[in-house]
């Protein structure tokens, strides 16, 4: 494999969002220069979030050693493989690819290398309950061209709408706010002024709704935080970077699937390195003296599926409350670690992996104010024929808009109307489902486990329901011709990811969760444990929790190297959709 964990070279004038520069000199560093000796890291997860994380430190030569509960890596970006179909789980879109690029370039590798994108235009159909639909595109001029169908006004507006999007872009993106740890107030107050000039501290609807009048285009700008699992009626319009983004580096489709992507990060890890044990569950974050010491875990049986070798079992620190002998009887063990992150779930993390320790910031009381988002329930259908109607991504819309979310994030009500989103990836990658086949799941945004709706009893008639909506939109025969199905339910998303109260994109996007108001990366409840993932700082989405690795690993650089050595971890901006960006053939 080319080049190894001790050795890394980043390519010159490619910006980078985190590889750590120690002093002024090349931006060439070994293990030996950067990371005291020995030290060792034990990420808890392995989402997008935690392999980034993972990653970022191995490459910086802190030996790693990724731990995930489940089977499978990927966290929500799972897959399901049955009778000739391959489903993604989870993310379907892939914004902003330089991103995901970053973390390959700290290790002196490329996407590319491990993962073949190809781009999709339109990005994806909106369908509306009045039988109209739009394409949406990064391409202003053919934007411009369907909304003047429904307003000309509004389509005249479209390029000022962007414009007034860049500098929010840019103050996130650009300027790696996004990417560093955003847990001091100085940065805070820095960053406020700035958000009330953008007007970035507004809902978005409420700032879409000022450049367009159309219901439908109202929509088309101002959904994008339900792909965060937030409201648009509150999340605050720094979420607007998200069509941003879009615009310029357009919406991608791994080959293979979402989960491609996740064995391209777990390939990378394990090329320069790093270690991997699924089937091993974290149990207990260790913390002596205010200073994290290491995880205590359970594995099945004490092995795991990626690595043949038992567990190692370190020395627990003094008083712990089980020896390495009972340990090793209950298929447990404890890893020393110098640095933990944890990709868990906050509540998760901090409620249970750190719930005997008293917690400065972070106790009982405080955890039960978190806003979670909301949830999802979802379908997975293998179907015995294909669906031309359908794109890639296909939205479908009930007729309610604000009303639909207020039921879904505010009363917490299932309600009988719903809108759904689709993702067909066979209309692209063939190999998705067998020959004349349809490899698709269905999204229907629900309130999470606050509503108290039960699932095991509602899931049955949900999923007729969601089937027939679907027979009635077009799909004809749909019900008949289904060979795999899965459902996936907020009850899902709790016991499978730890996710507090099921939700599906963890901490809600709104205004008091944002920036330092959100759980930091850099942890306050004991030396040398940060968080990564969709529950801190810049959020969830693929490219925000692999940002946020980046934030994390900034945090870890700055405790380890300290000074100037640590805050010249870099963060230079990066522009996604740049020109020296090639991640695959052209269209398919
Ligand atoms: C249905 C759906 C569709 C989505 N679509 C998109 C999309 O199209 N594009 C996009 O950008 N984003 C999308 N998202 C959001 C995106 O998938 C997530 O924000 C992101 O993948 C979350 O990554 P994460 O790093 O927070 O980790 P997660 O994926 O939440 O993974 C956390 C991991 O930690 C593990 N874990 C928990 N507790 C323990 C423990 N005690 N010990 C060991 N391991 C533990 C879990 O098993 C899990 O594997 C979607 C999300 C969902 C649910």
């Amino acid at each position: 494999m080319p080049g190894s964990a001790a050795e890394v070279t980043r390519r010159p004038g490619r910006p980078s969002h985190g590889a750590v520069r120690p002093g002024d000199g090349p931006l060439r560093h070994t293990a030996a220069q950067s990371a005291p000796d020995g030290s060792s890291a034990v990420v808890i997860g392995s989402g997008f979030g935690g392999l980034a994380a993972a990653v970022r430190l191995q490459a910086a030569g802190i030996s790693t050693t990724l731990i995930e509960q489940r089977d499978q890596l990927g966290g929500r970006a799972g897959q399901i493989r049955e009778a000739g179909y391959t489903f993604d789980t989870g993310p379907s879109l892939i914004t902003a690819p330089a991103i995901l690029d970053d973390v390959f370039r700290a290790a002196g590798r490329r996407l590319s290398d491990y993962v073949t994108l190809v781009p999709l235009d339109p990005f994806y159909r909106v369908w509306f309950h009045d039988g109209t639909h739009l394409d949406y595109t990064s391409d202003v001029g053919r934007m411009q061209a369907s909304m003047a169908k429904f307003d000309a006004r509004d389509a005249a507006r479209l390029p000022r709408f962007f414009s007034r999007l860049r500098p929010i872009h840019d103050a996130v993106i650009d300027e790696g706010l996004g990417a560093r740890p955003f847990d001091s107030l100085g940065k805070m107050a820095a960053f406020a002024p700035r958000v009330v000039r953008l007007g970035a501290w507004k809902p978005v609807a409420r700032f879409v709704g000022r450049y367009f009048r159309d219901p439908r285009h109202r929509f088309l700008y101002s959904f994008h935080p339900l792909f965060l699992g937030g409201s648009p009626f509150r999340a605050p319009s720094i979420f607007l970077m998200i069509p941003y983004l879009e615009k310029e580096g357009g919406v991608w489709y791994a080959k293979g699937g979402m989960h491609s992507l996740v064995q391209g990060f777990a390939a990378l890890f394990r090329d320069i390195g790093g270690r991997v044990r699924t089937g091993t569950a974290a149990r207990r974050i260790e913390v002596r003296g205010g200073r994290v010491q290491g995880v205590r875990v359970a594995t099945r049986g004490g092995r795991t599926a990626d690595t043949p070798e038992p567990v190692e079992t370190g020395t627990p620190p003094p008083g712990g409350p089980t020896g390495p002998a009972d340990d090793a009887a209950r298929g447990r063990s404890f890893l020393p670690a110098d640095i933990v992150v944890s990709n868990a779930d906050v509540g998760h993390t901090y409620g249970s992996l750190l719930g005997h320790v008293r917690r400065r910031r972070w106790n009982a009381r405080r955890l039960e104010r978190i806003k979670h988002s909301m949830s999802c329930f979802l379908l997975y259908l293998g179907v015995r024929r294909r669906y031309p109607r359908l794109s890639h991504h296909t939205i479908i819309l009930g007729p309610r808009y604000r009303g639909l979310v207020r039921d879904i994030f505010d009363r917490k009500v299932l309600a009988d109307d719903f809108s759904m989103y689709l993702h067909a990836p066979s209309r692209t990658d063939p190999a998705m489902a067998p020959p004349g086949c349809e490899s698709l799941y269905v999204l229907v945004p629900v309130p999470n486990a606050a509503s108290g709706i039960d699932w095991a009893h509602e899931s049955e008639p949900m999923t007729r329901r969601v089937i027939a909506a679907l027979e009635s939109w077009g799909l004809d025969g749909l019900g008949d011709a289904i060979e795999v199905q899965h459902v996936f339910t907020p009850d899902d998303f709790s016991t499978e990811y730890n996710a507090t109260l099921g939700n599906a994109f963890g901490i809600e996007p709104r205004l008091t969760q944002t920036a330092w108001f959100r759980p930091h990366n850099r942890s306050e409840e004991a030396r040398g444990l940060y968080l990564v993932g969709a529950g801190t700082h810049p959020g969830a989405g693929v490219p925000g929790v692999v940002l946020s690795a980046a934030a994390t690993f900034h945090a870890v650089a700055e405790d380890l190297w300290g000074g100037r050595q640590g805050r010249a971890a870099s963060l230079r901006p990066v522009r996604p959709g740049g020109a020296a960006l090639s991640f695959g053939p052209g269209p398919p």
